[in-house]
């Protein structure tokens, strides 16, 4: 087994993050596995050094201990141009110059009926598909860094037809093994509800040029990955991650979405609710058993 914690240093460790990595970890070491860390700051406007090197002095503090050299994603955008180059050579993906309020606006239209909202918010209504690459396939032009690069969703299913072994009959779809905590059991994701719950969703963003679905794919695949866990407001983006996992070729974990840290308020914990922070809590003089009994893990 080996599980991983994966933090964005985009603000410092709060009690649910040490939830998250303490799960990861206890779990791989009842196993008899590894647990290891990555660093996730593709976003390179929000991560600062100063939140990582807080955060990985809180998981020591805490007591984990992990494999190194931990991973950091800003060293790996070779691996995720390489997969990049592999979609749009297949014509996977295409550029789309959209921004939130055009898309709001499309979407607004009388035919477009109620928006569906999926994993990365409303469902992308097309606009730019077929677009772009002057109406020829756009693996016959260079691919493009300059714009978002979204996937095109109703071609995933030829594709995989054609490369893998294409399904006999029945409705074709994806599934991944769920064994947390509200919904044990196989997650089964349609071919209809790809396209119409999920849509084509960026996977490269221009401004970083890579996505969180398309690095943590890679890189769980990179680490060896066995068992993820992380936070259920991940699940529905699990859809996501199997889709491309069987795109490129990789593996699919086991999935462990857990229970979100509330407050006494039942409000999320965010990064910015600094009262919530493990370093707060220590400099109140708290233990590491004092914050596993605050998260329900003593
Ligand atoms: N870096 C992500 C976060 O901090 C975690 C992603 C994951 O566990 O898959 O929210
Ligand atoms: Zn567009």
């Amino acid at each position: 087994m080996r599980t991983r914690f994966a933090p964005s240093p985009t603000g410092p460790l709060h009690l649910g993050h040490a939830y998250s990595a303490i799960l990861a970890h206890d779990m791989a070491r009842a196993a008899g596995g590894n647990f290891l860390l990555r660093t996730e700051d593709i976003d390179r406007s929000r991560a600062r050094p100063e939140w990582e090197e807080m955060i990985y002095d809180d998981l020591r503090w805490l007591g984990l201990s992990w494999e190194t050299p931990v991973m950091r994603q800003s060293e790996r955008m070779h691996a995720y141009e390489t997969a990049l180059d592999t979609l749009w050579q297949n014509d996977l993906l295409y550029p789309c110059t959209c921004t939130r309020r055009d898309i709001d606006i499309a979407l607004s239209a009388p035919q477009e009926g109620t928006p569906v909202t999926g994993p990365d918010g409303p469902v992308y209504p097309g606009t730019c598909r077929g677009e772009h690459c002057g109406g020829l396939p756009c693996s016959m032009s260079a691919r493009a860094s300059d714009k978002h690069l979204r996937l095109d969703i109703g071609q995933t299913r030829g594709y995989l037809d054609h490369h893998f072994d294409a399904p006999t009959g029945g409705t074709f779809g994806l599934a991944f093994l769920e064994i947390g905590l509200n919904r044990p059991g196989d997650v089964f994701t349609s071919d209809e509800e790809y396209r119409n719950r999920i849509g084509d969703v960026v996977l490269a963003r221009r401004d970083m040029g890579t996505s969180y679905h398309l690095s943590v794919v890679i890189d769980d695949a990179a680490q060896g990955i066995t068992h993820v866990t992380r936070g259920e407001d991940l699940f529905e983006a699990t859809r996501i991650h199997v889709l491309l996992q069987r795109l490129l070729g990789l593996p699919t974990p086991v999935y462990h979405h857990h229970r979100l840290i509330r407050d006494e308020y039942g409000k999320r914990l965010a990064k910015r609710d600094d009262a919530r922070a493990i370093r707060t809590y220590r400099d109140d003089g708290a233990s590491p058993g004092d914050i596993r009994r605050m998260v329900g893990l003593a």
